[in-house]
């Protein structure tokens, strides 16, 4: 095979494995430059993605050309130019990430949605997979497969972004389906002008007439009976017909005070799924996704600070590289940490609440109802083994801690116990659903002071 076929061919399967926004982010402009005894040598738009590729898909995009071509034994990376006319004829879809300036996204009349909210443009992570896959399964089938689909998650999480992204989508893939995206507040304003106006009919009409509708923050809701029996019969008669609802909220609809029942259970009918914290690499990704966007540019010690220090808001990590941006147009130089530090002073979080190895120690401790001296100790007993390497997996995943300093915080372990407690925690998540459960409960904890 040419340069070119055994890139696309291994393009295609990669495709089938890892999500449309990974993929547009990380393997847009990419191509095989070279082969030669048995190096391949793919060329990649910028820094990023270099060690991405390297770090993250490395070893699976190694398998694939090793199946594709037995004689392929390694697979090196390098920043290049990349030939673009040929990449686009060839490969499907590799949206064009930074070609707009977000100012030039204007809001589209009828549907209200912005147009720089995409799943290209979504990072995805443990934190907001299943939150994602579902959002990306009703955009290609809007109406049949979760309805409703009711996403949660605290502020500055990606609700909005994803609920815009959906409603993108359907666009996109469906352009005949009336799409309509509404803040709950502004529907409730749309309401109340209604029934003012006795133009309650036209109201009745409009909505009934959508195909998808998109309502953003819902416990807002809360408390307002008429706006909320108007709903209840749109909703329905929306259902009945098939057509798609998709819903947010900043908690889950148990938790949602001054609901009607009928409501509640009506939001409850289709699939809910919840958006947790990002990790330090979903974050790192994230600020990289973000300055390839804007197109700037930082080192990597400026972003792993960002990462390190800006933990539970994904509008906050975004805040802070226009803060360093503004910085570096000013001052036409990249900002060093010292000055990263000062820039950001404010957004970074107190010391208290800063996530430290004692605070999640602390809070496992809490979780299992044990004493942090017992969890230190020596103890082989399987109800300490478990928060003990839970621990260790936090630390690793939150804090990005090396495996000999897990060791040494946990009462002076080897590192290869700690290498060993992560990987047990990382498998143990894939398969047992309670245990997933249980680490998302305990993260929650510790981000919330
Ligand atoms: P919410 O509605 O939950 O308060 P938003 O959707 O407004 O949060 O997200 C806040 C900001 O963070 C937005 O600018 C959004 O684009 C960005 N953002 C959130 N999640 C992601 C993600 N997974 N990938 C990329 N950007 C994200
Ligand atoms: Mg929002």
């Amino acid at each position: 095979m040419n340069n070119e076929e055994v890139w696309q061919a291994t393009l295609a399967q990669i495709q089938l494995i890892i999500s449309p926004a990974n993929f547009a982010t990380w393997f847009k402009n990419t191509q095989v430059v070279s082969q030669k005894d048995g190096k391949v040598l793919v060329s990649v738009s910028n820094s990023f993605a270099k060690e991405w590729l390297e770090n993250k898909y490395g070893k699976t995009i190694l398998k694939i050309l090793h199946s594709l071509d037995e004689r392929i034994k390694e697979a090196k990376y390098t920043v290049g130019k990349t030939n673009l006319k040929v990449l686009r004829q060839r490969v499907v879809v590799i949206p064009e990430i930074g070609q707009l300036e977000f100012q030039e996204f204007q809001v589209q009349k009828e549907t209200n949605l912005n147009p720089r909210y995409t799943f290209e443009n979504f990072v995805v992570g443990p934190f907001n997979e299943l939150s994602q896959a579902a959002g990306w399964a009703v955009s290609k089938n809007p109406g049949f497969v979760y309805n409703p689909l009711f996403i949660y998650g605290r502020v500055g999480l990606g609700k909005t972004h994803l609920l815009q992204a959906i409603g993108n989508g359907v666009f996109k893939n469906f352009p005949k389906k009336k799409v309509r995206y509404i803040p709950s507040e502004k529907f409730t304003s749309e309401v109340v002008s209604s029934i003012r106006n006795h133009n309650m009919e036209n109201f009745k009409k409009k909505y009934r007439a959508i195909d998808v509708l998109v309502l953003d923050d819902v416990q807002f809701l809360a408390g307002k009976e008429k706006t909320q029996e108007e709903f209840f019969h749109i909703f329905n008669s929306l259902y009945e017909k098939n057509k798609q609802i998709v819903l947010s909220s900043d908690r889950p609809p148990k938790a949602i005070s001054a609901l009607t029942e009928r409501l509640r259970s009506r939001f409850e009918g289709g699939m809910i799924a919840d958006i947790g914290y990002p990790d330090y690499e979903t974050r790192m990704a994230i600020l990289k996704t973000k300055c390839q966007e804007r197109k700037i540019n930082f080192p990597e010690g400026v972003l792993n600070f960002i990462a390190s220090n800006v933990q539970r808001n994904i509008r906050e990590l975004e805040g802070a590289l226009t803060r360093l941006s503004a910085y570096q147009k000013l001052n036409n130089q990249s900002p060093d940490l010292e000055i990263t530090k000062s820039l950001l002073k404010n957004l970074i979080l107190s010391p208290k609440t800063i996530v430290t190895p004692k605070k999640i120690i602390k809070v496992v401790a809490d979780f299992y109802d044990l004493k942090e001296k017992e969890l230190l100790s020596s103890s082989r007993k399987k109800e300490i083994v478990k928060p003990r390497q839970v621990i260790m997996y936090l630390l690793r995943k939150e804090l990005k801690g090396s495996f000999p300093f897990i060791g040494r915080k946990l009462g002076g372990r080897d590192h290869t116990t700690a290498i060993y407690a992560y990987k047990k925690v990382v498998e143990g998540i894939k398969k047992d659903e309670s245990l997933a459960e249980e680490i998302n409960l305990i993260k929650q904890r510790i981000f919330s002071v």
